[in-house]
């Protein structure tokens, strides 16, 4: 039977060139910018929970957090799409893509933006798709039976539909009472798309210390992981980091 992947055509020169292949198997939209897509790698591919894959289109790659567990046959992506106007190369190809189109992979992981065991506390702070590797962490502790540490998931958004995550954190939540808390909060509550929503809200930047304090986080004990937006990640550092916490961090773009 003729086969219907689709691939961007390579340019010329195209270091993506060879390069091993993913297949789209699944692909779900959120907004009318934010999508998961699922991939399954033509080669073998292991990941550290917290890691992200490079992947590209006509010749141009971008790494993507992996919020899939590594114990999951498919790679898991939480991708915003950036419009052309603002900036975009990549998204715009990635999300006229369909399930069965393919993209090219980077055969290995990297990143050291990874669970860190030694910690018992562990304050996951994202900005939308800054969530994914939360995912992928909570996914293979809990799958692997781990205990003895404690997760305090926080998510900021403008719209509480870019959450996208929240059923799942909550449900963790509710399996993992006193192990699991999850935050979400929204930075544009008079929005008309936040009606309705009666959760926190404010930049998530501006809650972390308050929810940690309130949680009653030991200092010593607790890593504190910021993970999207480099505005966020910035104040979260001046706020927390100059007051003696431990904090980790992976910027999805540079600040202009
Ligand atoms: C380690 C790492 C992990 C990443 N993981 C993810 C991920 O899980 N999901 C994801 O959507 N992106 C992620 N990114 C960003 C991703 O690599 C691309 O930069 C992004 O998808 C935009 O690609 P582009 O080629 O369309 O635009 P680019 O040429 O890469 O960027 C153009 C501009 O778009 C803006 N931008 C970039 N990324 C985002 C974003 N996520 N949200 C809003 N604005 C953005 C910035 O202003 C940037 O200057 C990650 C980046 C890094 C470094």
């Amino acid at each position: 039977m003729a086969s219907m992947q689709r691939s961007v055509p390579q340019q010329a020169g195209d270091r993506t060139a060879g390069l091993p292949t993913a297949k789209i198997v699944k692909r779900q939209d959120y907004t009318d910018d934010l999508f998961n897509i699922w991939l399954e790698p033509s080669v073998p591919f292991t990941f550290k929970p917290g890691q992200y894959i490079t992947i590209g289109a006509g010749g141009i790659e971008r790494p993507y957090s992996i919020a899939s567990s590594p114990h999951e046959r498919l790679i898991e992506l939480f991708i915003e799409f950036v419009k052309p106007e603002h900036g975009g190369k990549l998204t715009p190809l990635l999300y006229a893509q369909r399930v069965a189109d393919v993209v090219t992979m980077r055969p290995r992981p990297k990143g050291i933006f990874t669970f860190q065991e030694k910690y018992h506390n562990h304050v996951l702070v994202g900005t939308v798709t800054g969530v994914a590797p939360y995912a992928s962490m909570l996914r293979n502790h809990f799958h692997n039976g781990k205990t003895g540490h404690r997760f305090f998931v926080m998510e900021g958004a403008s719209h509480f539909d870019e959450f996208v995550y929240d059923k799942e954190f909550l449900e963790f939540a509710r399996r993992y009472p006193g192990v699991v808390e999850f935050v979400g909060t929204v930075s544009r509550p008079q929005a008309e798309r936040n009606q309705g929503w009666t959760g926190l809200t404010g930049r998530v930047n501006t809650l972390v210390e308050r929810c940690c304090d309130g949680w009653g986080l030991p200092q010593d004990d607790t890593l504190i992981y910021l993970c999207g937006n480099p505005g966020m990640i910035e104040d979260v550092k001046a706020r927390m980091g100059g007051k003696g916490w431990n904090v980790m961090e992976e910027r999805f773009w540079k600040d202009d």
